[in-house]
């Protein structure tokens, strides 16, 4: 009987998976592993909200295999080798299938695993099910990484075929193994109960994402182009982190909406290109992870490595972090961020300005925040997004161009409502001193919302000076 071990890491789903496919067609039985080991992923080991998310996901996809007669078979322990091979000895397996990830420590750890297992006669078959185009595969005219979005936006977009992506093999023929552990045992979920929020929230697991894209597609695809920004609206898709934990493809997102939109006539059809184009700058943060490895810690353009931080503040970072900065918009986010895991992308935006540009702390503080708070803490996206706000990544804006939150909360959020949603304490506040409330002192005493956390003019100037500085103007 040929047995072939499936090892599932990122793409805990059954659809569109290209390793589990792969498997099936090819011998009589699979056996699906999970093998906690996040001692591998260095330190960008999952947070707390990604654990929380993993525990979820993993028991979705245990419940999918078991309706289906199968299991997930889970391990856990420091390295993953040692546990492969254990795993091989005691089923006979004669090949490990897995889909590919991208992470600098990831890639450093399949590699070796590859190698070791080739060299003792078992073969590693492995596939791509994360992304349209693997970083690899796309190269600027000079046979470079891409280093700006529209050109790798440009040639990627003319690769998509919105081809149709693989149904769950079926059916499915199970191996078993002993030595198995719990899912409780791998320790996911937090001790004391802060994750209620997240419990409202989210439903992971595959099931969950369809759901998720569905509702998508019918109530805000129509309008994503302009909604997209409106963080009280729930104009995107939120399926940030059932994409990072490979619930669904984006070839099984860009073929459902293209197949939607063929079914309705052309007047009611609605514009793919704006929210494909943000599928795209997932892509595009892979493919500089892959090419620029060090970039989760460094920046991306060295120039910036002589930036004047203003030195770490443990007392502002706390503020921040805790939704108390004074500034509104921004607490509103960070609220946001603690109860459900998530932020709006515009609030993201604005959060992260204040911190690196108004504060001059220096980006790494709120990467490692989101990489904790974020359900969908992906090192690929929160390293472009936090780069790209400070100044010093790819394609980023322009250190000078300073969010300014008040202008931005005035814009995005006009009557207030996202606002009002998480600051209970200025439920009541009217317009427009609700965007700046700062500007009543009676009613920041009676309310309890702090004070601003930096005078938002001042605090500019100073970081535009310290960045003449860097320039040597
Ligand atoms: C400071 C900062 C940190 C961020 N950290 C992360 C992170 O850790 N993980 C993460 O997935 N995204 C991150 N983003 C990008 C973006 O905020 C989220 O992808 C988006 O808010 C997810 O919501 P959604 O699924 O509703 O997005 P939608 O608007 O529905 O977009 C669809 C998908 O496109 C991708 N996408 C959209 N915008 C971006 C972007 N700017 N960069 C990369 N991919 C994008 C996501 O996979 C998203 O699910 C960060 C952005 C900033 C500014």
């Amino acid at each position: 009987m040929s047995i072939a071990l499936v090892l599932f890491r990122r793409d805990l789903r059954l659809a569109d998976n290209p390793a589990l496919t792969a498997a099936c067609a090819a011998h009589e039985q699979v056996l699906p592993l999970y093998i906690h080991a996040p001692q591998e992923e260095g330190e960008w080991a999952p947070g707390a909200a990604s654990r929380w998310w993993l525990h979820h996901a993993l028991a979705a996809l245990q419940a999918r295999m078991r309706e289906r007669h199968g299991d997930l078979h889970l391990r856990q322990g420091d390295d993953s080798l040692p546990i492969l091979q254990d795993v091989l000895r005691r089923t006979g397996a004669s090949a490990v299938y897995w889909n590919r990830r991208y992470e600098p420590a990831a890639i450093a750890s399949d590699t070796a695993i590859k190698a070791a297992l080739r060299e003792q006669g078992v073969p590693v078959h492995s596939f791509n099910a994360a992304l349209w185009c693997e970083p690899w595969r796309i190269a600027t005219g000079q046979d470079a990484a891409y280093r700006v979005f529209t050109p790798f936006w440009r040639n990627l977009r003319s690769r998509l075929t919105g081809a149709a992506p693989l149904p769950p093999p079926s059916p499915l023929r199970w191996g078993q193994a002993a030595g198995g552990v719990p899912l409780a045992s791998l320790k996911l979920l937090p001790r004391t109960g802060w994750d209620s929020g997240l419990r409202e929230t989210w439903t992971p697991g595959e099931q969950g994402a369809q759901e998720m894209l569905e509702i998508f597609a019918d109530d805000a695809l129509g309008d994503y182009a302009q909604a997209r920004d409106l963080p009280a609206r729930r104009g995107t898709s939120r399926l940030s982190p059932h994409l990072h934990f490979g619930e669904i493809s984006p070839r099984q997102i860009h073929h459902m909406l293209h197949a939607r939109a063929q079914r309705m006539d052309a007047a009611r059809r609605p514009d793919l290109e704006p929210y494909l184009r943000e599928l795209g700058w997932r892509e595009f943060a892979h493919h500089l992870l892959y090419h620029f490895p060090a970039t989760p810690t460094a920046n991306f353009n060295a120039r910036f490595d002589g930036f004047r931080w203003a030195g770490t503040d443990d007392a502002l970072l706390q503020r921040w972090r805790q939704g108390c900065s004074g500034i509104p918009l921004v607490d509103a986010g960070m609220r946001e961020l603690w109860h459900t895991g998530w932020m709006h992308n515009r609030v993201r935006m604005v959060a992260a300005s204040l911190l690196a540009k108004n504060l001059r702390q220096h980006w790494l503080h709120g990467a490692r925040w989101f990489w904790d708070t974020l359900v969908d803490a992906d090192l690929a996206s929160n390293t472009l997004g936090w780069q790209w706000v400070a100044g010093c990544g790819a394609d980023a804006a322009p250190y000078f161009r300073v969010f300014n939150p008040v202008a931005q909360a005035r814009k995005f959020d006009p009557q207030g409502v996202y606002l009002r949603r998480w600051l209970p304490e200025l439920a009541h506040a009217p317009l427009p001193l609700l965007h700046e409330p700062w500007k009543d002192p009676v009613l920041l005493r009676h309310s309890g919302y702090p004070a601003p956390i930096a005078d938002l003019g001042q605090s500019r100037l100073q970081a535009l000076a310290a960045y003449r500085d860097l320039r040597g103007d």
